[in-house]
């Protein structure tokens, strides 16, 4: 500048005297990757779970890295156990309010796995099992017959209560008994007495398909048939399945489907350490579980010790998850049985109050970092269980160490959760209780607590409710696409690379503050409307 045009600049700009000292200067006291020279910002796994305090999903957050991928690169492939993978991270608790046969179904379609809890009887639990195991996309495996000694007013109390109407009648009424016939509403709409057997109106004309037959060719038939209905029979010509017209329509391929050799869908069920166990792994292993999940709140004990043995001696083809535990010592013990995953979590469920009564138990995150740290060495792969409120803890869960996130709460108030909807204060809602709440206790599930034979019951979990979020076939989606989402602002492509930079020390965390974590939240609103996390 000429020093007449700088007058005239600093006339006009009296502040610019103080540019230069205004400006930041460069120092070198900034801790710099040797690589690259880039400087470090953070901390790595390490240093964040370094000390004595512990510490929760909600208490760091992962430094972003670098994007050059679209979101829908990431994949996010995972193993449940040492010899079982799945598409997604994720798997269903088995607890009596969140994981039947129908949360199984969706859960393997979807990618992930469902573990059927044990709080019924062994034939029970193994029929749940069955009905997975023998799920076909499009084929109805379990559908409700009636007799020909049936009333036309029992087909209306039918179609009254599930809304569909066209029922194949067997012999004796039930579904392994021989087909005989079909009614549909075409052949009662016109009978005003509702008491005309439906021998006497059914089709008997039938056009079936054999047992084997896949849903293409199934689908032809009908096509072909132009009927509503295909029945599906043995040699025998016993009913095995029926195929409806209606859903050919809105048929959908599942291309993330958890699948055995046998391409039948995956599950997991769940015993107890009790020595009744080893009669009910029996059964379950007959009707073809993929893996066991040994529950219990404890895990480092003899009794699962000896039952992770025996199963390895006397089903080595059968995957075990021990747990639960939260220390590496803890880890020891059930690696050493034969543990093919273990379970992480003591006390951070939603439904839990294990830490307030009994006073022991870790804080989930520093529990998940080290016992899968100490797993890894090993190639076990471990499962964040409980304490999972939103998409970010499962990222964060995975970000530490977890090959899987394991989820109560998240999926309770599904439709595919047993359990009917109820209204109050005019939300919907479903019931949720932990497996040690007096209420699952009185029905079974002391088992998992070590209080079978105490008559005074002390509880370590609650009942409670949670919103309806819709049906698994969204929900999934909708948080799988989160966590996409998730990994791209990390800039990690996948779980296994996730876990070599936690490995290498370039995954980089930083602690929050509690008015940091509040920050980190809708603050300062007089009202706002919450995402769903129930997408329509
Ligand atoms: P219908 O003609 O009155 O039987 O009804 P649609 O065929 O239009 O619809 C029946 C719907 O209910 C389909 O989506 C079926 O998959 C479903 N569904 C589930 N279980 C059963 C069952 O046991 N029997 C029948 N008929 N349908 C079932
Ligand atoms: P959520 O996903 O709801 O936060 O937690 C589910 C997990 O809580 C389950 O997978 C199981 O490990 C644990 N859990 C289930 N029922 C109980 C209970 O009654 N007490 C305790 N302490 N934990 C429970």
């Amino acid at each position: 500048m000429s020093s007449i045009t700088d007058q005239i600049h600093r006339q006009q700009n009296p502040m610019a005297e103080n540019d230069q000292a205004n400006r930041i200067q460069p120092t070198d006291d900034i801790p710099e990757r040797e690589d690259e020279g880039l400087p470090l910002d953070g901390c790595g796994g390490a240093e964040l779970f370094r000390g004595h305090t512990g510490v929760t999903y909600r208490d760091y957050l992962v430094l972003p890295g670098f994007i050059d991928f679209h979101p829908s690169e990431v994949h996010l492939e995972t193993n449940l156990t040492r010899n079982i993978q799945l598409k997604y991270p994720i798997v269903a608790s088995p607890m009596d309010t969140v994981t039947e046969d129908r949360m199984a179904i969706a859960m393997a379609l979807l990618g992930g796995i469902g573990i059927i809890h044990y709080n019924n009887k062994v034939e029970e639990q193994a029929r749940l099992v069955e009905k997975v195991k023998r799920f076909k996309n499009g084929f109805i495996i379990d559908p409700i017959v009636l007799s020909p000694d049936h009333s036309i007013a029992d087909l209306y109390r039918i179609k009254e209560k599930y809304g569909f109407s066209g029922i194949p009648i067997t012999e004796d009424g039930t579904r392994n008994s021989r087909l005989i016939g079909i009614v549909t509403n075409r052949d009662v709409d016109l009978e005003k007495d509702l008491d005309i057997k439906l021998r006497d109106v059914m089709t008997r004309d039938l056009i079936v398909a054999n047992d084997g037959m896949d849903l293409t060719e199934a689908n032809a038939i009908l096509k072909e048939s132009k009927k509503g209905k295909l029945p599906i029979v043995n040699k025998s010509g016993q009913l095995v399945a029926l195929i409806c017209r209606s859903d050919i329509k809105k048929h959908k391929e599942f291309p993330h489907a958890s699948k055995d050799s046998l391409k039948r869908l995956r599950v997991g069920a769940a015993v107890s350490t009790q020595l009744e166990s080893r009669e009910r792994l029996e059964e379950l292993i007959k009707v073809g579980v993929d893996v066991v999940v040994i529950d219990s709140a404890q895990g480092n004990s003899r009794y699962q010790i000896e039952l992770i043995q025996f199963l390895k001696k006397n089903y080595p083809e059968i995957d075990v998850i021990g747990g639960n535990v939260v220390t590496a010592d803890q880890c020891a013990n059930l690696i050493r049985a034969g543990a093919d995953a273990l379970r992480i979590g003591m006390g951070p469920g939603s439904i839990c109050i294990t830490q307030d009564t009994m006073a022991v138990g870790r804080a989930q995150a520093t529990a998940v970092y080290h016992t899968a740290r100490y797993a890894r060495r090993y190639g076990i792969p471990v499962i964040a269980d409980g304490g999972i409120a939103n998409i970010g803890d499962i990222a964060n869960a995975l970000a530490i160490g977890a090959s899987t996130t394991m989820m109560g709460s998240m999926f309770a108030g599904t439709h595919e959760a047993p359990g009917e909807y109820y209204y109050e204060n005019g939300v919907r809602l479903k019931r949720y209780r932990g497996m040690a709440s007096l209420e699952a206790m009185e029905a079974g599930g002391k088992k998992r607590y070590f209080s079978e034979d105490q008559s005074i019951k002390v509880a370590q979990g609650v009942t409670g409710s949670v919103v309806d979020k819709g049906s698994m076939f969204s929900f999934v989606p909708y948080l799988m696409q989160g966590l996409r989402l998730s990994f791209q602002d990390m800039g990690v492509r996948d779980i296994q690379q996730l876990h070599r930079k936690l490995a290498d020390g370039t995954l980089r965390f930083e602690r929050r503050t509690v008015s940091a974590q509040a920050q980190g939240s809708v603050h300062g609103l007089y009202s706002y409307s919450s995402p769903s996390m129930a997408p329509a």
